[in-house]
């Protein structure tokens, strides 16, 4: 699933092909609103923010796309064969010698660069100086009744967290997933969303996400043994989105 970590080294993959490189051809067929890019514009960044990529060009507008569960970015060497049908193509972009593609994105939009589209997004935390400071404090004014699995995946609170860091911080951090966030104090709040930049850090640049020794310690191991106890690890759906948590009940003990 696309998290900080995986947009960031998406945005690595198509940078070198994309960026201070004219569009030849573009082709968005779902974008609504009135910009459009065309042929000859020039991008000038191709940058991961949270959970979107957002590709500049010098003419001021931004391609957005925000991939959810179902979206990737493929780059392709021009004329080479897609590896998904072209009818999930939400945005195509060429150069002369590389196709970027995205596919199959809920969210692909085109806009002003410096429209305040994304800034209710928090600090982003695969940024290497991410303040961590700021991401508590907007964190205060969360719901004190809202599970901090929850909390966790709050973009608005900082951004890049989805359900596998949710998951492997609360259980590097020994929370349970369904601790209310007025349980958890400010310098507690610190611990976790350091805890998951730290992750989230050390995945860029991988392909294949390590968050505990080799692998991961919960998150998708439902019924294995917790790599601390051996306690069997429990799977339950929960939550203002109903999404799952992974946890070990004795590592992380209800409160
Ligand atoms: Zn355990």
């Amino acid at each position: 699933m696309p998290e900080g970590d995986s947009l960031h080294n998406i945005a690595e993959l198509l940078r070198p092909a994309l960026l201070d490189h004219e569009l030849t051809a573009i082709s968005v067929p779902r974008s609504r609103g009135m910009y459009r890019l065309r042929p000859g514009d020039l991008v000038s960044a191709v940058e991961s923010r949270g959970k979107y990529l957002e590709i500049e060009v010098e003419r001021g507008l931004v391609l957005r796309t925000h991939l959810r569960m179902t979206g990737s970015w493929d780059l392709y060497d021009s004329g080479q064969r897609w590896r998904k049908p072209r009818h999930l193509a939400r945005a195509v972009l060429e150069t002369a010698r590389h196709v970027a593609v995205c596919f199959a994105a809920p969210v692909v939009e085109v806009g002003v660069i410096g429209d305040g589209r994304l800034d209710h997004l928090g600090p982003d935390l695969c940024a290497v100086d991410v303040d961590i400071d700021a991401c508590v404090q907007r964190s205060l004014d969360a719901d004190p009744n809202l599970e901090i699995a929850d909390l966790l995946l709050d973009q608005r609170f900082a951004a890049g967290i989805g359900n596998v860091y949710k998951c492997e911080t609360l259980f590097a951090r020994g929370v349970s997933p369904f601790a209310l966030a007025g349980s958890i104090g400010a310098a507690e709040r610190q611990d976790l969303f350091r805890t998951a930049a730290g992750l989230l850090q050390q995945n860029l640049g991988r392909w294949r996400r390590r968050t505990h020794g080799d692998g991961m310690a919960v998150y998708d191991r439902a019924g294995q043994g917790c790599p601390n106890c051996l306690d069997r690890i429990n799977v339950r759906t929960h939550g203002l989105h109903g999404r799952m948590s992974f946890w070990c009940p004795t590592c992380q003990p209800e409160r």
